[in-house]
């Protein structure tokens, strides 16, 4: 699938350690997210001069949230873009491109090539997302 423009919302935006985790309403963007995959954010807010999006690893999606899909990512702040988007609160306006990138598609694993059970189970949850919670390998397609 394409990437998408979102006009979504901040869903929570806090402290994970040194750095800060923000989940954004995301609707488009979640549901196509393969591993591996991020996210380009408008920052700085429509009056703000920052033209450049800034890109975010996505951590996690969930498709069907209750506000609709949800993307989380991680960020540290440094510069001006990742200092605006730290003052961003919950209802906050986020405008965010995605999936972008090539997902992370291996056929082996650390441990040398997956058992056919384990491949059998992932494919049967059709999902990569799903694979990866589970600590199953990540699927060739
Ligand atoms: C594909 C991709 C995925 C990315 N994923 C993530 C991610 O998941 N989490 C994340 O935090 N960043 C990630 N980044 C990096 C992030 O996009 C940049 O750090 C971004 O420029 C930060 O914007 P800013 O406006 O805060 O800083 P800028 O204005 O772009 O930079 C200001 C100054 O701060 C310095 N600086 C900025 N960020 C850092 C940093 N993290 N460490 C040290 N110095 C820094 C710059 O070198 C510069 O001197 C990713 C970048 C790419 C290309």
């Amino acid at each position: 699938m394409p990437p998408v423009q979102v006009r979504g919302q901040v869903l929570s935006n806090r402290p994970m350690g040194a750095y800060q985790l923000i989940s954004v309403v995301a609707p488009g963007i979640a549901e196509n997210f393969r591993p591996g995959q991020f996210v380009a954010v408008a920052v700085g807010g429509e009056d703000g001069s920052m033209l450049l999006r800034r890109c975010f690893s996505i951590y996690s999606a969930k498709p069907r949230g209750v506000y609709g899909g949800t993307v989380d990512f991680v960020y540290a702040v440094h510069g001006k873009g990742t200092q605006w988007l730290s003052r961003q609160r919950q209802h906050d306006p986020i405008d965010v491109v995605g999936p972008l990138g090539r997902p992370l598609y291996q056929r082996t694993t650390l441990y040398g090539t997956p058992a056919a059970d384990r491949v059998a189970a992932a494919e049967a949850s059709d999902g990569v997302c799903t694979s990866v919670r589970q600590g199953l390998p990540i699927l060739a397609r």
